[in-house]
């Protein structure tokens, strides 16, 4: 077992964690920084992979994120300061529409819904982006109406507004199966508001165009390599295979004891001084850190998975609970070519309600971990595919040459026969990986936003947060990741020396 000294221990080398330890390095070369990776790889829910096809050959997929729209500036600077490219996402050609009745429509622009149903989804998204501009990203919780808000169904809230099912299908699934990833029963207006808010507004995640715009030359993962590069360059340590089991934070005072009743001494009330450095010491598999202060950079459904010595105070105890991950497969198909374009189809693909929801065009650009040529685009043609939460269940469920059967099929729909034959098949299974328990990211139940949200980065004597998943702008998607990261960084600068860090950016790309 090693034993580490430093001042910053930053748990998870994620995005969030490892933008963390970046910022760190680079704003104070006397810091030390040690990272703590409970997998054998960085990058966490980012994720360059690969799939054999029938000859062997292997072909690159992104297991996890990849998509980068045009208001995640601080994950664009980032990328760019990181000497990384970036390529957009194939999109020339028609897109295809299936009706709740199964008839399969061929559109360009507007989807081909009745006039009727075409202006019941506009004055929807219309209210949307309203309700989205009154709760704003920053603190939903705080908002006027958030309780009123909060406790109902996004899907009641739909259904008070319209009672034109295809157009709620349409509306709905651009936040409950296409970003939360859970029914939209299981969360509440005001959830379903703030993931409009920290995307700029509703009209945005309803823009194929511009939410899933660019990916990154090599992949997203490409990022969190680099970044673990800059660290290490700059003096800091990564240590992977090394799940954080126990945090020690705290001296307990012994007048908190309940002794009639052989409670021992606690911090149930919390302490004094949330965010200033203390005596910490983390137990990890491999590594015993010392340090003056720890980011815990792991998605929230995870806290619970360490000891925290003492217990944390009752309100994080309780408030932790009410966060959970969603559910989504992620299907990668890959082709001998990308036969949908020679139809004239761009391979984007709608079915509100449908096993696979959406469909895109994910073939690969550049070079990567599988190969490929620096400025040229793969020959053979990628498509991905989302199924989300009940239909992702019932498909877990089935045995996998059936389930792989009824997938192809369901994007045959769309595309054609030539989609049952792929080369090569995968299903990103992230809910079966024990440190990330879902996709693609954690959001409160029904009521808790405006319960709990207010604590989510407030700090614990000295533990600080950071992850996309407690982000206001780039919420659940690395551009918050990395805002997070940022902020945990500087919040800690300035925790340690207020006056040469008074919350300016420091250094990875203009304010936002
Ligand atoms: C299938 C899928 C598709 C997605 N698509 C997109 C997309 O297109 N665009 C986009 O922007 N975002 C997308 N996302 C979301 C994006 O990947 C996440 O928002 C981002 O990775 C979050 O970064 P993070 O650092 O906050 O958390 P994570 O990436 O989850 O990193 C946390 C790290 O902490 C580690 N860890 C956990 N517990 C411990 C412990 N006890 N000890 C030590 N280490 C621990 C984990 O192993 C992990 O490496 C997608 C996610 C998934 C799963």
């Amino acid at each position: 077992m090693e034993t580490i000294e430093c001042d910053v221990v930053v748990v998870g080398a994620g995005p969030a964690g490892l933008t963390a330890a970046y910022t760190l390095a680079r704003s104070e070369p006397t810091i030390r920084v040690a990272v703590l990776e409970a997998r054998s790889r960085v990058g966490g829910r980012t994720w360059n992979g690969r799939v054999l096809d029938d000859d062997g050959v292997a072909h690159f997929i992104e297991i996890g994120g990849q998509w980068i729209s045009p208001d995640q500036s601080r994950l664009i600077s980032l990328v760019d300061e990181l000497g990384l490219e970036t390529f957009a996402r194939h999109r020339t050609g028609d897109a295809v529409y299936l009706a709740p009745d199964g008839t399969r429509h061929v559109y360009r622009e507007d989807m081909p819904v009745s006039a009727a149903t075409q202006a019941e989804m506009d004055r929807l998204i219309g209210l949307m982006d309203e309700l989205a501009a009154e709760v704003g990203a920053d603190a939903p919780w705080a908002a006027a109406r958030a309780r009123e808000l909060d406790t109902i169904p996004f899907r009641d809230w739909l259904g008070r507004h319209s009672d034109d099912q295809e157009a709620i299908d349409n509306v709905s699934i651009y936040v409950a199966s296409g970003m939360l990833t859970k029914p939209s029963y299981a969360f509440s207006a005001l959830q379903a508001a703030l993931m409009a808010a920290s995307a700029g507004s509703f009209s945005h995640l309803v823009d194929e165009d511009f939410i899933l715009d660019r990916r990154v030359v090599g992949g997203m993962q490409s990022v969190s390599r680099r970044l673990a590069d800059e660290v290490g360059g700059l003096g800091g340590r990564i240590v992977l295979d090394t799940p954080v089991r126990r945090i020690d934070w705290h001296e307990v005072d012994p007048a908190t004891e309940d002794a009639p009743n052989g409670i021992a001494a606690d911090v149930r009330n919390g302490v004094a001084d949330d965010g200033a450095p203390g005596t910490v010491t983390v137990h990890s598999d491999r590594a015993v850190v010392h340090a003056r202060t720890v980011i815990l950079a792991v998605p929230p459904n995870l806290y619970s998975r360490i000891q925290f010595v003492p217990p944390l105070p009752r309100e994080q105890q309780i408030a932790h609970q009410h966060i959970s991950m969603g559910l989504v497969i992620k299907i990668h198909a890959v082709y001998a070519t990308p036969f949908w374009r020679e139809e004239g189809l761009s391979g984007t693909a709608f079915g509100g309600g449908r096993l696979v929801q959406e469909v895109y065009d994910n073939t690969n650009y550049g070079r990567n971990d599988t190969g490929g040529e620096d400025g040229v685009e793969d020959s053979y043609g990628t498509l991905v595919g989302f199924i989300s939460d009940h239909y992702a269940e019932q498909m877990w469920a089935l045995p996998p040459a059936e389930r792989r059967h009824r997938i192809l099929a369901a994007i045959a729909d769309y595309l054609g026969p030539k989609a049952l034959q792929p080369i090569a098949f995968y299903l990103s299974d992230m809910a079966a990986e024990e440190w990330t328990r879902g996709a693609y990211a954690t959001s409160y139940d029904l009521g808790g936003l405006h319960r709990w949200g207010h604590l989510q980065n407030r700090p614990t004597g000295p533990i600080h947060y950071a992850c996309s998943d407690i982000a206001s702008q780039g919420y659940q998607h690395v551009d918050g990741a990395v805002r997070q990261g940022e902020a945990a960084a500087l919040a800690v600068l300035e925790h340690r020396d207020g006056a040469n860090h008074p919350g300016a950016p420091a250094g990875i790309g203009a304010p936002s």
